[in-house]
């Protein structure tokens, strides 16, 4: 690189505007085998060191006492203790000194010691006494996060940590390492040009995902797949696009907070997310604000979101984005692969050879269980739980007799139209008129509704409420059951034996 002439200028952002001001420059110490110095050895000093020593730092702790942590730290060799009262040459030759004494006076004759030598010092809780303050962290080493509110409010920046500590993968460190061990090939393989947007894949599709997951051996098959492509592509031989790829996401049952966080990350990278009928809006949102949305929902031949997408349209339309270079989300309710159709998309994908990734969601019957309180199996009442389509169009592939026994839970898909088929279809096969059976209508959603029946009765109740999709029946000894009452039912004999073992107890 040529040097810049003096006075010319250098490129960079922000020519000669107002400067913003930031009260702290965020960076990141190199502390290994640095001296520290810390000043105090209860609790606050133990949390400092225990950081300090995962940076790999030579500490020297100052106090006339340690806790139990810290001795046995200094037992073992780890760290090394000074049973003094604190004196400003304890600081000499320090990388970094730290005050967490409760007593202002030796914090204060702390910091100004280090100060006196310009050693970068933090006094815990007192910004005014500090030249440096702690972040919050989130640790998914090699990568870090630091969090920080220039002392203002601390809260907020916890709040900020757990926001961003939900949206990283736990195994994000094993995803950086996996990078670093490959940059110096991509170096050599790939023109620079085509390195970023090469790693950016690798990064946000099914590589990384794999090594997320901890598949080290699949990811690896995968990588090299896909850098021999980028060679071909940039080589100019085939002049191709890169290709994108395909996230075939389930949404779950409709509040957005029951959606995965792999969901959550793959649609913060998405560029298109196609969308069905089921996804509510406030799922939609977490969607990255960028991305362009395509409703292809099915049902009414036109509906307020858009007009009903047949599913041969569906995969043209995912096959062509991801042609683009685009990454798509799918984003379907629930689960994609219950009732979702998604086995014949992920066909299609594999038939155009076009990388996709399957993210699981929490299918309806699950989110209602939990959202109606019924247990789906239960030790005495059913041990088995079936997932049915109540579609007519599969009525004659359905064992009904199979469907009509006893200690199991039969829920029922798409089948608000067909209550009264589903019902009489159950009496034939033998299923009891006295046999529980619950309508959970938008389950997890604002507006869900709970019916609670028998196979006599709830087809007639949910005609009455007007019940209409998206809903669920379920058929089985759980749908009676009810907590509160049986919370109730038990507490007469739980007080009688309180009384019993009397006061004293
Ligand atoms: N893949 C989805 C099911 C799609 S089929 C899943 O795993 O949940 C559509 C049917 O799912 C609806 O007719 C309805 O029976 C059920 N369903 C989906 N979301 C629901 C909800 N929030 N409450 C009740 N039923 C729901």
């Amino acid at each position: 690189m040529r040097p810049t002439p003096p006075g010319a200028p250098c490129g960079g952002p922000s020519l000669n505007g107002p400067v913003e001001g930031m009260d702290h420059l965020p960076v990141f110490l190199h502390l290994r085998a640095a001296p520290a110095v810390v000043v105090g050895g209860g609790r606050v000093a133990h949390r400092k060191i225990e950081l300090l020593l995962r940076c790999g730092a030579e500490i020297t702790v100052i106090s006339p006492q340690l806790c139990e942590e810290l001795t046995s730290r200094a037992a073992a060799g780890e760290i090394r203790h000074l049973a003094e009262a604190f004196l400003p040459r304890h600081v000499d030759g320090a990388r970094l000194a730290i005050a967490a004494t409760d007593r202002k006076a030796v914090n204060t004759a702390v910091s100004e010691a280090a100060r006196a030598r310009a050693i970068p010092v933090n006094v815990v809780d007192d910004p005014a006494l500090s030249t440096f303050i702690f972040p919050a962290i989130i640790d998914r080493s090699p990568i870090v996060v630091a969090v920080g509110s220039a002392g203002n409010a601390p809260v907020l920046t916890r709040w900020v940590r757990e926001q961003i500590e939900a949206l990283l993968p736990g195994t994000l460190g094993a995803l950086a390492r996996f990078v670093g061990e490959r940059r110096k090939a991509v170096q050599r393989a790939l023109l620079p040009a085509a390195r970023r947007s090469f790693w950016e894949r690798i990064v946000a599709g099914k590589v990384g995902s794999r090594v997320l997951r901890g598949d080290p051996d699949g990811a690896q098959r995968d990588f090299e797949r896909e850098l021999r492509a980028s060679q071909l592509t940039t080589s100019g031989a085939t002049g191709a696009r890169a290709l994108g790829e395909v996230y075939l996401i389930g949404a779950g049952p409709g509040d957005p907070d029951l959606l995965t966080l792999r969901a959550l990350q793959l649609l913060q990278q998405a560029d298109v997310v196609l969308y069905d009928r089921l996804v509510p809006e406030a799922v939609l949102e977490r969607s990255r604000r960028e991305a362009r949305r395509v409703f292809v929902g099915k049902g009414a031949a036109s509906g307020p979101r858009g007009p009903h997408t047949d599913q041969q349209r569906i995969h043209e339309l995912m096959v062509r984005f991801a042609r683009e270079g685009l990454k798509v989300a799918r984003l379907k309710g629930g689960d994609p692969f219950v009732f979702g159709r998604g086995g014949e998309e992920i066909e299609v994908l594999a038939r155009h050879g076009i990388p996709y990734v399957v993210v699981p969601g929490i299918t309806a019957a699950l989110g209602a269980g939990a959202a109606a309180d019924i247990p789906l199996t239960h030790r005495e009442m059913a041990q088995s739980l079936t997932l049915v389509t109540g579609h007519p169009l599969t009525d004659g592939a359905l064992d009904w007799s199979a469907l009509a026994r006893a200690h199991q839970t039969v829920v029922f898909y798409m089948g608000v139209a067909h209550m009264e088929h589903i019902v009489s279809r159950l009496r034939a096969a033998g299923a009891p008129p006295t046999l529980p059976a619950a309508l959970i209508e938008q389950a997890t959603l604002p507006g869900q509704r709970t019916l609670r029946g028998t196979l006599e009765t709830i087809a007639a109740l949910g005609r009455e409420a007007g019940v209409r999709p998206p809903a669920l029946m379920l058929v089985g000894e759980v749908a009676a059951l009810n907590a509160y009452a049986a919370a109730e039912a038990s507490a007469a004999p739980a007080e009688q034996a309180a009384s019993v073992a009397g006061p004293g107890e």
